[in-house]
């Protein structure tokens, strides 16, 4: 479907080659409205400044990615991991992110029921300190490819269940095509989500045939097989209106000149998103 860029959104990580000063002065030159900050981009930087410059820019910072990685066999380490939470909240606050994703997290040494405990456990021990930097958080289900050691939350059932049994208007869901477009369940869990005041924000990409490599094989939209406008047409049905976000681990695009590929992105945002 045709569409105006006023709700395109590209993360960092899309064009990875580029600083995240090239980034800012970049997208904002392509008309590009939104962007999502990988926390790997302010390394060594103020985040107040690289807020700043968001901000001058005329850009929108829409979510910092990524909070989460709870669950682990020891104790140690399980704080270790609140504890990055909490710098990644003042990270948020500090950028003026509104939102942290939560990649979620799983150990091949925990058992999938007992990570899921785990993560629900990290994201209300962190909840309190997001409440008071006026920071959401988002769990994003992940493809159950990742379910080894990436994310326990697979589906986007189980993120509203999670959810729901939190029960904080701090915490929502993330859905991601690549992750959930395979679900027979997912017209009825998005307006699950959207019913239930959950929906926080919107990934966008595709799933390309083959896929080459599991984490940084992805495709532009269109060069795959996900229906994304219909997915889009069931978030907004939900009463989404927030930023369609480009979301992209690809190997064979970040190898290209980033200007083309941008080109490319809003080519492909209008004709197949
Ligand atoms: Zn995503």
């Amino acid at each position: 479907m045709a569409d105006d860029l006023s709700r395109l959104c590209v993360h960092t990580i899309t064009t990875r080659p580029w600083s995240v000063e090239e980034a800012v002065d970049q997208y904002a030159a392509a008309g590009i409205k939104g962007i999502t900050v990988w926390r790997q981009w302010l390394e060594g930087r103020d985040a107040n400044e690289v807020g700043e410059r968001i901000r001058s820019a005329g850009l929108t910072m829409v979510s910092l990615c990524r909070g989460g990685f709870f669950p682990a066999s020891d104790l140690t380490a399980r704080r270790a991991a609140i504890d990055d939470n909490l710098r990644a909240i003042d990270e948020a606050a500090a950028i003026g992110a509104p939102l942290i994703v939560l990649v979620c997290g799983a150990s091949p040494d925990v058992p999938l029921s007992e990570a899921r405990k785990q993560i629900q456990a990290g994201i209300e021990a962190v909840l309190p300190y997001a409440a008071a930097n006026g920071v959401k958080l988002a769990i994003e289900p992940l493809h159950p490819m990742y379910a080894d050691s990436r994310s326990a939350i697979n589906t986007l059932k189980q993120a509203n269940d999670m959810c729901m049994a939190i029960g904080s208007s701090l915490i929502g869901v993330t859905v991601d095509v690549y992750h959930l477009w395979w679900d027979p369940d997912l017209a009825f869990e998005i307006a699950r989500c959207g019913a239930n005041g959950l929906l926080f924000s919107f990934h966008i990409c595709d799933w390309l045939t083959p896929t080459a490599d599991l984490l940084n094989g992805r495709g532009l939209m269109g060069e795959g097989c996900i229906p994304i406008p219909q997915i889009r047409g069931w978030v907004e049905d939900a009463g989404y209106s927030g930023f369609n976000e480009v979301e992209i681990f690809s190997d064979r695009h970040w190898a290209r000149d980033q200007h083309e590929f941008i080109h490319d992105i809003i080519n492909a945002y209008q004709e197949h998103s």
